[in-house]
């Protein structure tokens, strides 16, 4: 806080496509998308277009009680988008990292269908929707009588005191941990930091598998076994599919997704997928939502970020007709949920969400996501060059550098030597915006980012990585 006190903030007052500007004028790339919520660019037309024809109808009534058009025809959509595609096999790549006797099944599991849409305003509270929804249907068909929720090393939910209970960041997390309730903790598949990884530090994008033997889902196997020996089993496992953000933006290996989800669902477990970074086509593929890509279906999606594009704080949970049951009543059973929120499915939250919706569905806009990644991924490799770089992450138009003081030994550097914050106060200077996670910078990229403006984008972290963290 003395360090935000002491400097004038850089102050935005305009924004079109992926360039942001401050009020000196000075212009800048919206390199996290505006925290990673951007899809389309700043100001974009159709965006613009669909929130100015909501206001001239209504700007917000409340949908406690009452229902309102956008909204509905909202929900409708993103049940018919998050519909596990009928064909999904995990990329073939897997195939050099099954574990000896665990293949995965030829024939898929039985998903579960997302049929209902439970608004409310952020990611945060998209999360603590899915935990009270899965908490009391957990009790009321009997998974459990004091339902437990599993979730993983560096978990980053939200800031809610739900959310944060599921968190597992101890620099966010642990202060106020008199405030929360316990849950269990489970290793990330933190390949880079991997205690069993025995391969040598690599510099390419292909990592060295062929010595791992999938112990971090034998601890998953550990935890949900340990559980139901106790007498009180998992009630729902908790992930961010494909890649976890705020833990320094971990993706997770081919078939990982699919394999715990099919642990936790053998010990009669649900599953909440936070797709509230990964959501909307971030993480690359033809899909919009992360499970999607390992055939995965959860029992709860909770969406947020991107599902208005990035302009207005909406959010949505979806489940199933299962968990929908659980609570469905006569008046006086008193069963409904009880839950929600004043600005509960606003309607110009819901004219831009489907206005996003209509953009992100076009061919067009599926061919520029993967063109762009395919550039992400070209352009980050030259940064393998910087011995300050210890490890590249990828996932579609996500990525995290994770930066360390010798690549040779993985070693770290001291959160107190804010690598993080000294390399992107430099990428500011040159025009560029993101925010550290600690030692890891992260590029999250407006879907409408130019070759161009990318190059340059790549061009300021690496001169500021040399300028902000010199190595003799
Ligand atoms: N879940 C994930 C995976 C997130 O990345 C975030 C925000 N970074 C949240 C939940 C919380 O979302 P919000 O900030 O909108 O409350």
């Amino acid at each position: 806080m003395r360090d935000w006190l002491k400097r004038e903030p850089i102050v935005i007052v305009e924004g079109d496509g992926a360039v942001l500007t401050d009020a000196h004028g000075k212009q800048y790339l919206d390199a996290n998308a505006s925290i990673w919520t951007n899809l389309h660019g700043h100001r974009h037309p159709a965006l613009n277009a669909a929130i100015s024809a909501q206001l001239g109808k209504i700007a917000h009534s409340s949908a406690l009680g009452f229902a309102n058009e956008p909204a509905s025809l909202l929900g409708e959509r993103l049940i018919a988008a998050a519909r596990l595609p009928a064909v999904t096999p995990p990329p073939a790549s897997s195939a050099s990292f099954q574990k000896v006797g665990a293949p995965l099944p030829s024939v898929p599991p039985l998903e579960p269908e997302l049929t209902k849409v439970f608004y409310s305003d952020d990611g945060s509270t998209a999360m603590e929707v899915a935990l009270k929804l899965a908490y009391e249907c957990a009790r009321r068909s009997g998974i459990s009588s004091r339902p437990r929720f599993l979730s993983l090393d560096g978990a980053y939910h939200g800031d809610t005191v739900g959310a944060v209970s599921l968190g597992h960041i101890d620099l966010f997390h642990k202060t106020y941990s008199g405030l929360l309730f316990e849950t269990e903790k489970v290793m990330a598949p933190y390949c880079y930091r991997c205690p069993y990884n025995r391969a040598a530090p690599q510099r390419a994008d292909a990592r060295d598998y062929r010595m791992c033997h999938w112990e971090c889902l034998d601890r998953v196997e550990e935890k949900f076994a340990a559980a139901n020996s106790e007498g009180n089993p998992i009630a729902a496992l908790v992930v961010e599919p494909v890649m976890q953000g705020s833990a320094g933006m971990i993706p997770q290996p081919s078939g990982w997704l699919r394999r715990v989800t099919d642990i936790a669902r053998a010990h009669g477990s649900l599953v909440i997928a936070d797709e509230v970074m990964t959501g909307f086509g971030r993480t690359g593929g033809p899909s919009l939502f992360a499970c999607h890509q390992e055939g995965v279906q959860p029992d709860f999606m909770a969406l947020a970020k991107g599902l208005t594009g990035g302009y207005l704080p909406m959010a949505a949970t979806l489940t199933t007709n299962r968990v929908f049951d659980a609570f469905l009543g006569e008046y006086d059973e008193f069963k409904t949920f009880f839950h929600g929120h004043s600005f509960t499915g606003n309607q110009l939250g819901a004219a831009a969400a489907l206005a996003s919706l209509g953009l992100l569905q076009t061919p067009a806009s599926a061919q520029a996501r993967s063109t762009l990644a395919e550039h992400l991924r070209a352009e980050l490799r030259a940064l393998w060059s910087l011995p300050q770089v210890g490890d590249i992450r990828i996932a579609g138009l996500v990525a995290g550098i994770e930066l360390v003081r010798n690549w040779q030994t993985r070693e770290p550097f001291d959160l107190r030597e804010r690598v993080g914050i000294r390399v992107c106060e430099a990428m500011a200077s040159k025009g560029v915006l993101t925010r550290p996670l600690g030692s890891v910078v992260p590029l999250i990229l407006p879907y409408c980012l130019t070759a161009v403006q990318l190059r340059k984008i790549v061009a300021a972290l690496a001169t500021s990585i040399q300028e902000a963290v010199p190595m003799s």
